[in-house]
């Protein structure tokens, strides 16, 4: 097994607060890994952290085998500078629940704006391969459209093809579906698990306990700033060995 994501005793607090109080995770290359627990459990700090979208206090991320946000020179750690936080964030896919799309650009616009800007594509190479991504999310046709005539559904599924535009090595999905009406989440979560079987790294927060159980090689169960329990599905989901799990699944059923 290739690790492609390796975090080590991560701690992370907001003004004396602490949100990670040492999280370890290792998610192998090709695998979806779904992070699941209570609201205000760490989840979305942890995915900030994996992009260092926020700088953790204490621990280490290797995204691929490259510490993210830092480097090591004589066993000592330095802080990378923006920039080349930046070019490090271009290999890690983020979809939020907010989909967060350019509102004034069309959908082949999204996509291709940062391919463009950060990879240095030209116009056609990146519209060739947007075009493509947006056929696979299912929207094949609706290039031209803008984000607001698009239904929710729609939206995050753009928001998932002008993340592949990137070629990340690893996607991270911050409750893709928390903000969509009931009948638009399986759309969503078709393209997922088409991704996941096409072999993409996946770390997916989410609150679909049954995408978790078809879709995951391994659940997370994150609760107040700690991993209590990870394992393959029907350990975790359907045999939990913790109370708090066990707990936190009754509700969210
Ligand atoms: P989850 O995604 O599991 O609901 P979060 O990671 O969003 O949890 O938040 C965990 C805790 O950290 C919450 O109590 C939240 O209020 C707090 N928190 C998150 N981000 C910030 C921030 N930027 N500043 C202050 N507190 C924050
Ligand atoms: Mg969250």
């Amino acid at each position: 097994m290739t690790v492609a994501v390796q975090v080590t005793d991560l701690h992370k607090s907001f003004g004396g607060t602490p949100v990670l109080r040492g999280v370890d995770l290792s998610v192998a290359r090709g695998s979806v890994t779904c992070v699941i627990g209570p609201s205000g459990s760490g989840k979305s700090t942890l995915l900030r952290c994996l992009n260092h979208l926020e700088k953790p206090d204490r621990g280490e991320i290797e995204v691929d085998g490259v510490l993210v946000g830092y480097r090591r020179h004589r066993g000592k750690l330095y802080e990378l500078k923006e920039r080349a936080v930046a070019a490090q964030r271009a290999s890690i896919g983020m979809v939020f629940q907010g989909f967060h799309l350019f509102g004034h650009l069309t959908v082949l616009q999204n996509v291709v704006e940062a391919p463009i800007g950060v990879l240095g594509l030209s116009r056609a190479a990146a519209e060739e391969s947007a075009r493509a991504l947006i056929a696979r999310v299912g929207l094949a046709g609706r290039e031209d459209a803008y984000p607001r005539q698009l239904s929710g559904g729609q939206q995050q599924r753009v928001a998932i093809a002008r993340a592949l535009a990137m070629r990340p090595a690893v996607m991270l999905f911050d409750e893709p579906t928390s903000a969509l009406d009931p009948e638009l989440v399986g759309e969503v979560l078709e393209v997922m698990r088409d991704l996941a079987a096409d072999g993409m790294t996946m770390v997916v927060v989410t609150h679909e306990i049954g995408f978790a159980r078809s879709a995951a090689d391994t659940v997370v169960f994150l609760d107040d700033g700690l991993v209590v329990e990870s394992g393959p599905p029907e350990e975790v989901l359907d045999n939990p060995g913790h109370a708090r799990t066990r707990e936190f699944l009754a509700r969210v059923r």
